[in-house]
């Protein structure tokens, strides 16, 4: 099946009690058994729930993967990952990481004796080189936020295979739309569905996708004993959302080419980071990797100074200023003060994430409009 269809059909039947065709919100705590035991597949909604276990599916479908399961959040979900490993256990990731994925690595699990490795993924040696015996998971992230370098995903799963190590790739930027990282060879996807696959700024979500039987059946195990499960309507709200995914995906890439190429021209940006123009060092691999370049974007002015970009944002109407991405509207926001905060300065600079970089999430409304904004804010 296609992708547009597994987007509106995969994972769900009419609903068999009344034959409804939009899975119902099951907004039950428990299901009444028969006899101890003897039940319809469901006992209790931590467990299990009917408006969870559709979207569980509809998400594995949209990643070629068999099992999938969600979170209450994409943290949650990054947390269930993380509680596969036991102290001693290494794991390496990219260093130009999601600041909440540093943060829950760093400040949570390094605490219960995790070891972390934060290296430039942009060359297989710098992972190579951090691999011991003890090395369990690499941890990839492509694009990255928010600097939308691209992370050849089939070289890292091809070395994390010849060293017996699990790949994991959070791939909230590019969406299922863009990339299957589970055709790569990946072992899990990560997923802040909150992006994306809600599309429209309305739950906050986590997913994980595997193809691998054994990890399929520890996550579900993790799911369940430690509970950071979705409730019933945030299922609804995002089985509702990813019905339109591959029609917004188009939208975003088409305005976000656009207006990078605007960007780029503009005599006062002194750099525009997005994978869609030829100027980016991830361009060739990004054109290989992926289906279209997606609707993320970061840019940083000639002025180079804070209160400039300040300016800048404080002056666009459209793009509101918003942590968070992935909607319908288009949203701007200011790394280094708001979602990369939790990184020290230094580290931000080592990776370049200087501090007049502004990202912008680039919605679906008509381009002229998102265009004509920055021009009147950057001037
Ligand atoms: C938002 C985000 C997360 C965390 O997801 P939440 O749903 O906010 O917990 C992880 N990775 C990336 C790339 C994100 O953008």
């Amino acid at each position: 099946m296609k992708f547009a269809t597994k987007a509106i059909h995969a994972g769900i039947e009419p609903d068999p009690s009344t034959g409804a065709i939009m899975t119902p919100i099951y907004q039950t705590s428990t299901f009444v058994q028969e006899s101890p035991g003897k039940h319809k597949g469901y006992e209790y909604a931590r467990t299990h729930n009917p408006t969870r276990t559709a979207l569980q599916n509809a998400l594995a479908a949209l990643e070629n993967g068999a099992y999938g399961l969600c979170y209450a959040s994409g943290l949650a979900a990054t947390d269930a990952v993380l509680k596969l490993f036991r102290p001693g256990d290494e794991i390496i990731a990219t260093s130009d990481l999601y600041g909440g994925t540093y943060r829950i690595m760093k400040r949570i699990y390094e605490a219960y004796g995790l070891i972390f490795h934060f290296v430039d993924m942009s060359h297989m040696d710098n992972i190579a080189g951090m691999v011991t015996d003890k090395t369990k998971l690499v941890w990839i992230e492509t694009p990255t936020n928010p600097l939308l370098r691209i992370i050849d995903i089939e070289a890292v799963t091809n070395l994390c295979k010849q060293k017996g190590i699990y790949c994991a790739v959070d791939n909230t930027f590019a969406s299922p739309y863009l990339q299957n990282p589970l055709d790569s060879g990946a072992d899990i996807v990560m997923h802040s569905v909150t992006k994306y696959l809600g599309g429209h700024s309305d739950s906050v979500m986590g997913a994980l996708i595997t193809n691998n039987e054994e990890l399929a059946k520890q996550l579900q195990f993790i799911q369940n004993a430690t509970g950071a499960v979705p409730g019933p309507q945030d299922c609804f709200l995002v089985l509702r959302g990813i019905k339109t995914l591959h029609v917004r995906m188009q939208r975003h890439c088409e305005n976000a080419l656009k207006i990078a190429q605007w960007l780029e021209a503009h005599p006062k940006v002194s750099k525009v980071h997005y994978p869609g123009l030829p100027s980016h060092t991830g361009h060739a691999l990004a054109s290989r990797q992926m289906k279209d370049f997606g609707g993320m974007l970061s840019f940083e002015l000639r002025g180079d100074s804070y209160e400039e970009a300040m300016h800048v944002m404080e002056n666009l109407h459209l793009f509101s200023l918003a942590e968070s991405l992935g909607g319908v509207e288009s949203l701007c926001s200011h790394p280094a003060s708001m979602t990369h905060a939790s990184i020290p300065k230094e580290e931000r600079m080592k990776v370049g994430l200087k501090d007049t970089l502004i990202r912008l999430s680039v919605g679906i409304e008509d381009v002229d409009d998102l265009i004509a904004d920055l021009e009147q804010a950057i001037g």
